[in-house]
Protein backbone atom coordinates (compact mmCIF):
# COMPACT_ATOMS: atom_id res chain seq x y z
CA UNK A 1 0.00 0.00 0.00
CA UNK A 2 0.79 3.67 -0.33
CA UNK A 3 2.97 5.00 2.42
CA UNK A 4 2.68 8.80 2.68
CA UNK A 5 5.87 10.11 3.08
CA UNK A 6 6.53 12.32 6.39
CA UNK A 7 5.20 16.30 5.51
CA UNK A 8 8.00 17.53 7.48
CA UNK A 9 10.69 15.96 5.48
CA UNK A 10 8.57 16.99 1.85
CA UNK A 11 8.70 20.86 3.10
CA UNK A 12 12.17 20.40 3.77
CA UNK A 13 13.49 19.00 0.72
CA UNK A 14 11.29 21.73 -1.08
CA UNK A 15 12.66 24.55 0.47
CA UNK A 16 16.47 22.93 -0.11
CA UNK A 17 15.95 23.02 -4.00
CA UNK A 18 18.15 25.88 -5.17
CA UNK A 19 17.56 27.70 -8.59
CA UNK A 20 20.11 25.02 -10.46
CA UNK A 21 17.94 22.71 -9.50
CA UNK A 22 14.91 24.48 -10.71
CA UNK A 23 16.65 25.14 -14.37
CA UNK A 24 17.72 21.16 -14.78
CA UNK A 25 14.08 19.96 -14.00
CA UNK A 26 12.95 22.81 -17.07
CA UNK A 27 15.73 21.49 -19.15
CA UNK A 28 14.27 17.24 -18.29
CA UNK A 29 11.65 16.08 -20.11
CA UNK A 30 10.75 13.02 -17.80
CA UNK A 31 10.63 14.58 -14.36
CA UNK A 32 11.90 12.21 -10.72
CA UNK A 33 9.80 13.65 -7.36
CA UNK A 34 13.40 15.79 -6.66
CA UNK A 35 12.20 17.65 -9.57
CA UNK A 36 8.83 17.84 -8.84
CA UNK A 37 10.27 19.03 -5.63
CA UNK A 38 12.35 21.72 -7.08
CA UNK A 39 9.51 23.50 -9.60
CA UNK A 40 7.16 23.34 -6.51
CA UNK A 41 10.26 25.67 -4.09
CA UNK A 42 9.97 29.13 -3.95
CA UNK A 43 13.49 28.93 -5.84
CA UNK A 44 11.38 28.63 -9.07
CA UNK A 45 9.23 31.55 -8.59
CA UNK A 46 11.36 33.40 -10.80
CA UNK A 47 10.90 30.70 -13.68
CA UNK A 48 6.92 30.88 -13.16
CA UNK A 49 7.09 32.46 -17.15
CA UNK A 50 9.19 29.48 -18.41
CA UNK A 51 7.81 26.59 -16.29
CA UNK A 52 4.21 28.15 -17.90
CA UNK A 53 4.96 28.00 -21.18
CA UNK A 54 6.56 24.62 -20.73
CA UNK A 55 2.88 23.65 -19.09
CA UNK A 56 0.90 24.68 -22.15
CA UNK A 57 3.14 23.39 -24.66
CA UNK A 58 2.81 19.78 -22.70
CA UNK A 59 -0.60 20.32 -22.32
CA UNK A 60 -1.20 21.18 -25.82
CA UNK A 61 0.51 18.28 -27.57
CA UNK A 62 -1.35 15.52 -25.27
CA UNK A 63 -4.80 17.51 -25.11
CA UNK A 64 -4.66 19.22 -28.03
CA UNK A 65 -6.81 22.59 -27.86
CA UNK A 66 -9.63 21.44 -25.85
CA UNK A 67 -11.21 21.83 -22.46
CA UNK A 68 -13.52 18.71 -21.20
CA UNK A 69 -16.27 20.23 -19.31
CA UNK A 70 -18.78 18.71 -16.48
CA UNK A 71 -21.21 19.98 -13.58
CA UNK A 72 -21.92 18.30 -10.04
CA UNK A 73 -24.89 17.18 -8.61
CA UNK A 74 -25.34 17.41 -5.01
CA UNK A 75 -27.57 14.47 -3.62
CA UNK A 76 -26.96 15.23 -0.01
CA UNK A 77 -25.62 17.14 2.32
CA UNK A 78 -25.86 15.16 5.24
CA UNK A 79 -23.11 14.15 6.71
CA UNK A 80 -21.46 12.49 10.34
CA UNK A 81 -18.25 14.01 9.82
CA UNK A 82 -17.30 17.47 11.66
CA UNK A 83 -14.47 18.47 9.25
CA UNK A 84 -13.46 22.28 10.36
CA UNK A 85 -13.75 23.48 7.14
CA UNK A 86 -17.24 22.25 5.66
CA UNK A 87 -20.19 23.91 5.27
CA UNK A 88 -21.55 20.45 5.35
CA UNK A 89 -20.06 19.23 8.90
CA UNK A 90 -22.43 17.58 11.56
CA UNK A 91 -21.77 20.81 13.53
CA UNK A 92 -23.46 22.78 11.30
CA UNK A 93 -27.38 24.24 11.52
CA UNK A 94 -27.89 23.93 8.12
CA UNK A 95 -30.82 23.11 6.27
CA UNK A 96 -30.31 18.92 5.52
CA UNK A 97 -31.55 17.55 2.44
CA UNK A 98 -30.59 13.89 0.88
CA UNK A 99 -32.68 14.04 -3.03
CA UNK A 100 -35.39 11.28 -3.85
CA UNK A 101 -34.29 9.33 -6.82
CA UNK A 102 -36.88 10.99 -9.06
CA UNK A 103 -35.71 14.53 -7.54
CA UNK A 104 -31.96 13.88 -8.37
CA UNK A 105 -33.28 12.20 -12.14
CA UNK A 106 -35.32 16.26 -12.10
CA UNK A 107 -31.51 18.28 -11.03
CA UNK A 108 -29.74 15.45 -14.21
CA UNK A 109 -32.69 16.38 -16.39
CA UNK A 110 -32.00 20.38 -16.27
CA UNK A 111 -28.13 19.67 -16.64
CA UNK A 112 -28.61 17.36 -19.52
CA UNK A 113 -30.69 20.17 -21.50
CA UNK A 114 -28.46 22.78 -20.65
CA UNK A 115 -26.13 20.59 -22.76
CA UNK A 116 -23.90 18.74 -20.14
CA UNK A 117 -22.80 14.83 -20.75
CA UNK A 118 -20.40 14.40 -17.70
CA UNK A 119 -21.58 14.65 -14.35
CA UNK A 120 -20.42 14.55 -10.78
CA UNK A 121 -22.68 13.35 -7.99
CA UNK A 122 -21.30 15.02 -4.84
CA UNK A 123 -22.61 14.09 -1.24
CA UNK A 124 -21.70 14.71 2.08
CA UNK A 125 -20.51 11.82 3.95
CA UNK A 126 -23.45 10.11 5.81
CA UNK A 127 -24.38 6.47 4.92
CA UNK A 128 -27.96 6.54 6.90
CA UNK A 129 -28.55 8.79 3.76
CA UNK A 130 -26.40 7.90 0.88
CA UNK A 131 -24.93 4.11 0.74
CA UNK A 132 -23.86 2.38 -1.91
CA UNK A 133 -28.06 0.94 -2.94
CA UNK A 134 -28.83 4.72 -2.93
CA UNK A 135 -26.22 5.47 -5.47
CA UNK A 136 -26.50 2.05 -7.57
CA UNK A 137 -30.41 3.07 -7.83
CA UNK A 138 -29.24 6.93 -8.83
CA UNK A 139 -26.36 5.70 -11.16
CA UNK A 140 -29.03 2.90 -13.10
CA UNK A 141 -31.54 5.81 -13.29
CA UNK A 142 -28.77 8.70 -14.85
CA UNK A 143 -26.37 5.80 -16.76
CA UNK A 144 -28.23 6.17 -19.79
CA UNK A 145 -28.70 9.64 -19.99
CA UNK A 146 -25.07 10.90 -19.46
CA UNK A 147 -21.48 9.98 -21.49
CA UNK A 148 -19.40 10.16 -17.93
CA UNK A 149 -21.31 10.09 -14.81
CA UNK A 150 -18.42 10.18 -11.39
CA UNK A 151 -18.69 10.64 -7.92
CA UNK A 152 -17.42 12.31 -5.23
CA UNK A 153 -18.76 10.63 -1.58
CA UNK A 154 -17.29 8.97 0.96
CA UNK A 155 -14.44 6.61 0.39
CA UNK A 156 -15.81 3.34 0.21
CA UNK A 157 -14.54 -0.69 0.00
CA UNK A 158 -13.45 -2.37 -3.47
CA UNK A 159 -16.40 -4.66 -3.39
CA UNK A 160 -18.46 -1.14 -3.63
CA UNK A 161 -16.84 0.40 -6.07
CA UNK A 162 -17.02 -2.34 -8.51
CA UNK A 163 -21.16 -2.35 -7.55
CA UNK A 164 -21.06 0.99 -8.52
CA UNK A 165 -19.18 0.68 -11.84
CA UNK A 166 -21.41 -2.42 -12.87
CA UNK A 167 -24.02 0.38 -12.52
CA UNK A 168 -22.73 2.88 -14.89
CA UNK A 169 -19.99 5.14 -12.54
CA UNK A 170 -16.57 5.51 -14.26
CA UNK A 171 -14.93 7.62 -12.36
CA UNK A 172 -14.29 8.72 -8.96
CA UNK A 173 -12.44 11.13 -6.63
CA UNK A 174 -11.11 10.84 -3.38
CA UNK A 175 -9.33 14.01 -2.38
CA UNK A 176 -6.85 13.30 0.71
CA UNK A 177 -7.82 17.39 2.47
CA UNK A 178 -4.04 16.95 3.64
CA UNK A 179 -1.40 14.91 3.47
CA UNK A 180 0.09 16.12 6.63
CA UNK A 181 -1.32 13.28 9.14
CA UNK A 182 -0.89 15.16 12.36
CA UNK A 183 -3.17 18.27 10.95
CA UNK A 184 -5.35 15.92 9.42
CA UNK A 185 -6.24 14.35 13.07
CA UNK A 186 -6.95 18.04 13.72
CA UNK A 187 -9.08 18.94 11.29
CA UNK A 188 -10.67 16.03 10.97
CA UNK A 189 -11.69 15.44 15.08
CA UNK A 190 -14.32 12.50 14.33
CA UNK A 191 -16.15 10.35 12.29
CA UNK A 192 -14.96 7.91 9.89
CA UNK A 193 -13.29 10.32 8.07
CA UNK A 194 -10.90 10.74 10.70
CA UNK A 195 -9.22 7.26 9.87
CA UNK A 196 -6.11 8.71 7.53
CA UNK A 197 -5.26 5.43 6.12
CA UNK A 198 -8.12 4.18 5.15
CA UNK A 199 -8.72 7.34 2.91
CA UNK A 200 -5.55 7.32 1.53
CA UNK A 201 -5.43 3.71 0.14
CA UNK A 202 -9.32 4.73 -1.35
CA UNK A 203 -7.71 5.51 -4.60
CA UNK A 204 -5.87 2.12 -5.24
CA UNK A 205 -9.33 0.49 -3.99
CA UNK A 206 -11.21 3.02 -6.92
CA UNK A 207 -8.53 1.49 -9.25
CA UNK A 208 -9.00 -2.17 -8.22
CA UNK A 209 -12.54 -2.04 -8.76
CA UNK A 210 -12.05 -1.59 -12.47
CA UNK A 211 -13.14 2.27 -12.54
CA UNK A 212 -11.69 4.14 -15.25
CA UNK A 213 -10.89 7.09 -13.76
CA UNK A 214 -9.58 7.95 -10.30
CA UNK A 215 -9.40 11.59 -8.87
CA UNK A 216 -6.98 12.75 -6.23
CA UNK A 217 -5.66 16.34 -4.55
CA UNK A 218 -5.48 18.46 -1.28
CA UNK A 219 -7.53 20.95 -0.36
CA UNK A 220 -5.71 24.24 -0.66
CA UNK A 221 -5.20 26.24 2.25
CA UNK A 222 -5.00 23.91 5.25
CA UNK A 223 -1.25 22.92 5.18
CA UNK A 224 1.88 23.93 3.33
CA UNK A 225 0.95 23.74 -0.44
CA UNK A 226 4.14 23.32 -1.47
CA UNK A 227 4.15 20.00 0.34
CA UNK A 228 1.00 19.29 -0.43
CA UNK A 229 2.32 19.44 -4.06
CA UNK A 230 4.86 17.09 -3.77
CA UNK A 231 2.76 14.57 -1.78
CA UNK A 232 0.39 14.22 -4.49
CA UNK A 233 3.08 13.90 -6.96
CA UNK A 234 4.54 11.06 -4.68
CA UNK A 235 1.00 9.53 -4.52
CA UNK A 236 0.42 10.04 -8.92
CA UNK A 237 3.88 8.28 -8.63
CA UNK A 238 2.75 5.18 -6.85
CA UNK A 239 -0.95 4.70 -8.23
CA UNK A 240 0.88 4.92 -11.85
CA UNK A 241 3.33 1.95 -11.19
CA UNK A 242 0.59 -0.15 -9.63
CA UNK A 243 -2.46 0.66 -12.13
CA UNK A 244 -0.74 1.67 -15.33
CA UNK A 245 -4.05 1.79 -17.32
CA UNK A 246 -6.15 3.68 -15.11
CA UNK A 247 -6.36 7.42 -15.73
CA UNK A 248 -5.93 9.65 -13.18
CA UNK A 249 -6.47 13.53 -12.56
CA UNK A 250 -5.77 16.29 -9.72
CA UNK A 251 -7.93 18.62 -8.44
CA UNK A 252 -6.76 21.84 -6.99
CA UNK A 253 -9.88 23.11 -4.44
CA UNK A 254 -8.73 26.44 -3.06
CA UNK A 255 -10.97 27.09 0.50
CA UNK A 256 -13.98 29.12 0.03
CA UNK A 257 -16.02 30.85 2.47
CA UNK A 258 -18.33 28.10 4.06
CA UNK A 259 -20.49 28.15 7.03
CA UNK A 260 -19.14 27.25 10.67
CA UNK A 261 -16.59 30.77 9.79
CA UNK A 262 -13.83 28.82 9.30
CA UNK A 263 -10.71 30.66 8.30
CA UNK A 264 -8.23 29.08 6.09
CA UNK A 265 -5.10 28.23 8.14
CA UNK A 266 -2.67 29.24 5.09
CA UNK A 267 -3.21 31.48 2.53
CA UNK A 268 -2.31 29.82 -1.41
CA UNK A 269 -2.15 32.97 -3.75
CA UNK A 270 -3.73 33.18 -7.27
CA UNK A 271 0.24 32.51 -8.09
CA UNK A 272 0.64 29.50 -5.85
CA UNK A 273 -2.05 27.91 -7.42
CA UNK A 274 0.03 28.55 -10.60
CA UNK A 275 3.12 27.24 -9.60
CA UNK A 276 1.94 24.22 -8.58
CA UNK A 277 -0.40 23.10 -11.55
CA UNK A 278 2.39 24.16 -13.61
CA UNK A 279 4.68 21.65 -11.53
CA UNK A 280 2.25 18.90 -11.64
CA UNK A 281 1.61 19.02 -15.36
CA UNK A 282 5.83 19.27 -16.36
CA UNK A 283 5.94 16.16 -13.93
CA UNK A 284 3.14 14.05 -15.22
CA UNK A 285 2.13 14.88 -19.02
CA UNK A 286 -0.88 12.73 -19.19
CA UNK A 287 -2.39 13.73 -15.44
CA UNK A 288 -6.22 15.42 -16.19
CA UNK A 289 -5.84 18.69 -14.12
CA UNK A 290 -8.80 19.92 -12.77
CA UNK A 291 -9.90 23.67 -12.14
CA UNK A 292 -13.65 23.98 -10.10
CA UNK A 293 -15.71 26.68 -10.17
CA UNK A 294 -14.19 27.45 -6.97
CA UNK A 295 -11.92 29.71 -8.58
CA UNK A 296 -12.29 33.07 -10.15
CA UNK A 297 -13.92 33.93 -13.41
CA UNK A 298 -10.71 36.08 -14.13
CA UNK A 299 -8.17 33.11 -13.04
CA UNK A 300 -10.01 30.54 -14.86
CA UNK A 301 -10.24 32.45 -18.19
CA UNK A 302 -6.25 33.09 -17.96
CA UNK A 303 -5.43 29.40 -16.86
CA UNK A 304 -6.85 28.18 -20.24
CA UNK A 305 -5.12 26.25 -21.99
CA UNK A 306 -1.72 26.74 -19.58
CA UNK A 307 -1.88 23.22 -17.78
CA UNK A 308 -5.43 22.61 -16.77
CA UNK A 309 -7.74 20.00 -18.70
CA UNK A 310 -11.18 20.16 -17.22
CA UNK A 311 -13.31 22.92 -15.86
CA UNK A 312 -17.02 22.51 -14.07
CA UNK A 313 -19.79 25.28 -14.99
CA UNK A 314 -22.67 26.26 -13.80
CA UNK A 315 -22.13 24.86 -10.59
CA UNK A 316 -24.39 24.94 -7.66
CA UNK A 317 -23.42 23.10 -4.58
CA UNK A 318 -26.30 22.67 -2.34
CA UNK A 319 -28.81 19.70 -3.15
CA UNK A 320 -31.55 20.33 -5.32
CA UNK A 321 -30.36 23.81 -6.56
CA UNK A 322 -30.78 23.29 -10.01
CA UNK A 323 -34.63 22.69 -9.67
CA UNK A 324 -35.30 25.36 -6.37
CA UNK A 325 -34.38 29.19 -6.98
CA UNK A 326 -34.56 29.50 -3.18
CA UNK A 327 -32.25 26.87 -2.43
CA UNK A 328 -30.05 26.84 1.06
CA UNK A 329 -26.98 24.60 2.48
CA UNK A 330 -24.49 25.17 -0.10
CA UNK A 331 -21.78 23.37 0.70
CA UNK A 332 -19.20 26.49 -0.16
CA UNK A 333 -19.81 29.49 -1.95
CA UNK A 334 -18.40 29.38 -6.20
CA UNK A 335 -16.21 31.65 -7.58
CA UNK A 336 -17.47 31.59 -11.19
CA UNK A 337 -21.17 32.23 -11.52
CA UNK A 338 -20.84 31.66 -15.37
CA UNK A 339 -23.55 29.44 -17.49
CA UNK A 340 -22.30 26.41 -19.66
CA UNK A 341 -23.09 28.35 -22.54
CA UNK A 342 -20.97 31.29 -21.54
CA UNK A 343 -17.59 29.31 -20.49
CA UNK A 344 -17.99 27.52 -23.86
CA UNK A 345 -18.06 30.83 -25.58
CA UNK A 346 -14.94 32.31 -23.33
CA UNK A 347 -13.18 29.00 -24.88
CA UNK A 348 -14.32 29.25 -27.88
CA UNK A 349 -13.13 32.92 -27.89
CA UNK A 350 -9.43 32.09 -27.02
CA UNK A 351 -9.28 29.51 -29.55
CA UNK A 352 -9.98 26.42 -27.66
CA UNK A 353 -12.94 23.82 -28.13
CA UNK A 354 -14.96 23.33 -24.81
CA UNK A 355 -16.26 19.25 -24.95
CA UNK A 356 -19.47 18.30 -23.02
CA UNK A 357 -18.32 14.58 -24.03
CA UNK A 358 -14.98 12.31 -24.55
CA UNK A 359 -16.42 9.43 -23.56
CA UNK A 360 -18.96 6.94 -24.19
CA UNK A 361 -20.92 4.10 -21.86
CA UNK A 362 -20.55 1.80 -24.75
CA UNK A 363 -17.17 2.02 -24.42
CA UNK A 364 -17.83 0.46 -20.81
CA UNK A 365 -20.19 -2.07 -22.01
CA UNK A 366 -17.77 -3.12 -24.49
CA UNK A 367 -14.76 -3.77 -22.52
S1 LIG B 1 -15.73 17.69 3.80
FE1 LIG B 1 -17.05 15.98 3.30
S2 LIG B 1 -16.90 14.65 5.07
FE2 LIG B 1 -16.18 16.62 5.75
S3 LIG B 1 -17.96 17.63 6.65
FE3 LIG B 1 -17.81 18.22 4.47
S4 LIG B 1 -19.12 16.81 3.42
FE4 LIG B 1 -18.70 15.94 5.42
Amino acid sequence: MFQSPDFPTLSSEIIASTATDVQRALERTRLQLHDLAALLSPAAEPYLQQMAAKSADITLKRFGKTTQLYAPIYLSNYCTNRCVYCGFSADNLIKRKCLTLEEAEKEAGILLDRGFQHILLVSGEAESAVDVEYMEAVALRLRNKFAAVSIEIQPMSTEHYRRLFEAGITAVAVYQETYDRDLYKHVHPSGKKSDYDYRLEAPARVAQAGMREVGIGALLGLADWRAEGLAIGHHLNWLRREFWSTAFTVSFPRMRPAAGEFEPLQLVSERNLSQLIFALRLFDQDVGLIVSTRAEERYRDGMLGLGPTRYSAGSCTAPGGYSESDYEGEQFSVGDHRSLDEVCTMIRNKGFDPVCKDWDREFQINN
